[in-house]
């Protein structure tokens, strides 16, 4: 048996720069993981076959499950004899901008390449992981890292400096498709400086890269739902030195100096339809 975490991941910047012949966005985005997680466990079973138990009611356990999809994705591509039963605990919010399906699906891949003891390696992990989700290869990897492409081109950087990271998900679900397409109906003014928000995390300078903080899709997204504008400006007034839109929304994050601080802040955003988590920024998986 074997246990695995899956974590979050919040966008640093997030560029969109074009869209592709295959209707895909051209990003340019610096990720961050943050220690809020998914915890796996994995276990082999002589009976063929897939077994997914969640310990939420909202997260369905079928075959769309991107932790199933994973294991029959190892299963194929190593020709695994007999099955295995994953249980996935889940903490991440779900379409939320955190990449928490990503993460599950990282998890069962790691976990799979250990319990059968494959010795994938990084690259080839990442290059099954791509095929399920542009995420994931991030999420395999961890830490700080400029991605392009679709999502999937990495390039790591120095770990951001471990900074408390107050996550806000307001209860209402944007998803990733509708956030694109209001992006792409309304597209944004400002765009993230990337090689700024680099240069300031290669000097471990984290103030100055907190003022690089940039996500296209945040304008589009905070006209439908006013609340992420309401959580990035009672975070700051509650201390934060910066907040920003994750990924495609709309969960909110913001930036804490001590654990004091960030503790203040959760508790300005603790409204009754918004998730609160206290989290820290965590360096690369594989050193
Ligand atoms: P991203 O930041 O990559 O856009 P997200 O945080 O917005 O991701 P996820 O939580 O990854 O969104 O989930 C997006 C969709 O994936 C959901 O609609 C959900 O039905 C599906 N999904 C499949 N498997 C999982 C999983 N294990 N956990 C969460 N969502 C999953």
């Amino acid at each position: 048996m074997i246990t695995i975490e899956g974590r979050a991941k919040i966008n640093l910047t997030l560029d969109i720069l074009r869209t592709r012949e295959d209707g895909f966005h051209e990003v340019a985005m610096v990720m961050q993981a943050v220690g809020l997680a998914d915890t796996l466990t994995l276990e082999k079973r002589e009976a063929p076959g897939i077994g997914l138990v969640i310990d939420v009611p909202w997260l369905r356990a079928n075959e769309k499950n991107l932790a199933y999809r994973a294991a029959k994705l190892m299963q194929e591509e190593y020709h695994l004899p007999g099955g295995v039963a994953i249980h996935l605990t889940k903490r991440i919010p779900m379409a939320a901008g955190l990449a928490g399906g990503s993460a599950d699906a990282a998890a069962v891949l790691r976990g799979m390449d250990a319990l059968y003891e494959l010795g994938a390696g990084d690259e080839k992990l990442c290059e099954l992981g791509a095929r399920l989700g542009s995420d994931i290869p991030f999420t395999l990897m961890g830490g700080t890292m400029l991605a392009t492409g679709r999502g999937e081109v990495l390039r790591r950087l120095p770990d951001f400096p471990e900074t408390y990271v107050v996550l806000a998900k307001p209860h209402v679900s944007v998803s990733t498709a509708w956030a694109y397409g209001a992006y792409d109906a309304h597209p944004a003014e400002r765009h993230p400086d990337n090689d700024a928000m680099i240069r300031a995390i290669e000097a471990g300078a984290r103030r100055k890269a907190a003022s690089f903080l940039c996500n296209v899709l945040e304008s589009a997204t905070i006209k439908r739902y006013e609340v992420i504008s309401k959580l990035k400006e009672m975070m700051k007034e509650a201390g934060a030195f910066a907040s920003l839109m994750s990924g495609s929304g709309p969960t909110v994050f913001g930036f804490a100096e001590t654990r004091e601080q960030a503790e203040k802040v959760a508790e300005a955003v603790r409204l009754p339809d918004v998730d609160v988590f206290v989290t820290k920024t965590v360096g690369c998986n594989t050193k």
